[in-house]
């Protein structure tokens, strides 16, 4: 039998394996059929009911998205029937909408409203339905929900429970009064979420966005009593280009670099910096858990939204954790110590931005624990998108600044620093170090392509000095959450694990420009691996301004000050 059919889908014919649906089908004959509830990374809902074809034979117009393709079938995509039903259904949310457009934070990328747009709705036909005002959920440091602009879509909770395996969203009442909820309508904050963020890249509306901190970083810079620097997370600059219309995949590290400068920042340094230092850090600690036959596998800890979720799903696994704070903090506990000492500069004028991935940062920039300078190492958290934004604010032609470099000595970094941001890079990085911290040899063949790519969990062993070194890498919390039950079940075969709470690591993350796909997440990662060939030192531990660190402050790896500094300790959190 045959594992294929054949259709015609708007008149032409279509051979398709099993169990295709209509809409990817169509898609693959460049058709795209609109939507709102269907997203390619998550199961399907069929509730939207604006992907809708005409099947001959059958009475009812059908969900693409759920409609399997049959022998024979013959389908129509654009019909006067089919494009009233979608105008219809797009006419019937508006109805039930804010009319926010001018302040709304999607202003320019809503799904709905490009929508609107392209069905033709130019007035609003239906009036206004018996609207419900539901209040805003402001409590997390880093996510805002706002229930009045959702549209019942359940992207944010499939995301939140299939990719995330954290399942803090659902839907409440019925009719009308659905809502997606927290548990108890506690609050993001008062519940399990991690604030990854990857809810927010789901959204099709401005329901949820981050919690916008540009305005404190505005007065910031305009106050002359404050020396602002500011640090830019490896893989904000293999994207930042995006939000200027740049494609996917675009490397702007000098230009991201000049367009801080004119913003007003004192100093432009980087968490690449912070992620030498992190690998440092980590890679002799994972030494030293081996050779003192220490709690393994050590699992690394730089992904904020990952340091929440093991908090609050498997408190009894934090000792796997390595204690090494993230380069963010890390890179904010130098800053106010080591450079503000090093300058002339009391801790309390510094003040420390940083520009990121991803919005567990701001959470992660609150935590108590982060005050090892003696005051808040990191003042300020922007996004990508926040970041973009400013740059548009002060009217800066982005795309045409001609490249400029970091200032030293924290925006000196290596190319081990750069892959930070992919899945992978993280546990490579290590290695890099690693091997030479253990071997004593130089590491020739740099590269470990076996912990590279976007397939959600990788396995892969590597043999230093005669032992032979288990690692996993995972990226996405449910992918996670396999590698956390072999570790609760006593049968993890690892000596070391990396995670990262964000499919594709950093370079996925909730903070990042929209849309990001797999296609999208792939084009960036080749853009951090093309920073890191570009390096003219390609290992943490040979960054000159880390080891005049070292030399200068720190003394050495695992010593009493980056005890104190780099290092940190986690908390056991509740179940709701
Ligand atoms: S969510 Fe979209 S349609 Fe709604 S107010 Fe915002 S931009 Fe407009
Ligand atoms: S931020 Fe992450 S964990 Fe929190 S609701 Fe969104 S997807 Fe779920
Ligand atoms: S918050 Fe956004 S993703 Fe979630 S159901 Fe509402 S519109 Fe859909």
């Amino acid at each position: 039998m045959s594992d294929l059919v054949s259709l015609t889908i708007d008149g032409k014919k279509v051979k398709a394996r099993k169990g295709a649906t209509i809409f990817e089908l169509a898609k693959k004959i460049n058709i795209n059929i609109p939507h709102l509830c269907y997203h390619e990374s998550l199961s399907i809902y069929g509730a939207c009911r604006l992907c809708v074809v005409e099947i001959e034979g059958r009475p009812r117009l059908e969900p693409s998205c759920a409609t399997i393709a049959e022998e024979g079938m013959v389908v129509r995509t654009n019909t006067a029937r089919i494009r009233r039903a979608r105008k219809m259904n797009v006419e019937l949310l508006l109805a039930n909408h804010p009319e926010d457009c001018f302040t709304c934070d999607r202003n320019q990328i809503c799904e709905l409203r490009k929508l609107s747009f392209d069905l033709g709705i130019r007035e609003l036909r239906f009036e206004k339905g018996r609207k419900y005002s539901y209040s805003i959920d402001d409590s997390s440091p880093s996510i805002i929900r706002d229930p009045n602009k959702c549209i019942l879509c359940s992207r944010c909770i499939r995301v939140c429970s299939e990719i995330q395996s954290v399942s803090v969203i659902d839907f409440v009442n019925r009719g009308g009064r659905t809502q997606v909820l927290t548990f108890l309508n506690k609050g993001l904050n008062n519940v399990e979420c991690t604030n990854c963020g990857q809810c927010i890249l789901a959204c099709p509306t401005g329901a949820l966005r981050e919690k916008t901190v540009i305005d404190e970083v505005w007065e910031a810079i305009s106050n002359p009593k404050r020396f602002v620097v500011v640090q830019t997370a490896p893989a904000v600059r293999a994207t930042i280009g995006e939000e200027f219309g740049m494609p996917a995949g675009s490397l702007v590290t000098g230009k991201m670099a000049a367009a801080l400068r004119r913003l007003g920042f004192d100093k432009i340094f980087d968490t690449q910096f912070g992620a030498d230092l992190t690998i440092v850090e980590e890679a002799h600690e994972l030494v030293e858990r081996i050779k003192t036959k220490g709690v393994l596998p050590m699992i690394t800890s730089c992904s904020p939204g990952w340091i929440k979720y093991i908090e609050h799903f498997f408190p009894e696994c934090l000792e796997y954790l390595s204690s090494c704070k993230s380069p963010q903090q890390m890179f904010g506990a130098v800053a106010k110590t080591y450079y503000a000492k090093k300058i002339g500069c009391k801790p309390e004028d510094m003040y420390v931005v940083s520009i990121m991935p991803c919005t567990a940062k701001k959470f992660e920039a609150r935590r108590p624990e982060m005050k090892d300078s003696g005051i808040q190492d990191v003042d300020a958290v922007l996004t990508t998108r926040e970041a973009a934004r400013m740059i548009k604010e002060a009217g800066i032609d982005f795309i045409n600044l001609a490249d400029e470099g970091f200032d030293e000595p924290l925006g000196i970094s290596t190319g081990a620093a750069a892959i930070f941001g992919a899945t992978g890079g993280v546990m490579e990085a290590a290695l890099r170090t690693a091997y030479e911290v253990v071997t004593g040899k130089t590491l020739e063949k740099i590269e470990f392509d076996i912990v590279r790519g976007m397939e959600g969990l990788k396995k892969a062993s590597i043999t230093l000095n005669g032992l032979e070194l288990k690692l996993a890498v995972a990226h996405g919390l449910s992918n996670a959450r396999i590698l956390l039950e072999e570790i609760q079940k006593g049968k993890s075969p690892y000596h070391f694990i990396e995670i990262m709470a964000c499919p594709g690591g950093c370079l996925g993350g909730g903070g990042q420009p929209m849309p990001t796909n797999l296609e999208v997440r792939n084009a960036r990662a080749g853009a951090i691996y093309r920073e890191d060939e570009a390096k003219p030192i390609r290992k943490s531990h040979e960054n000159p301004a880390i080891i005049a660190l070292y030399k200068e402050f720190l003394d050495k790896p695992l010593g009493e000050k980056s005890h104190h500094l780099l290092h940190t300790s986690y908390t056991k959190r509740k179940r709701y």
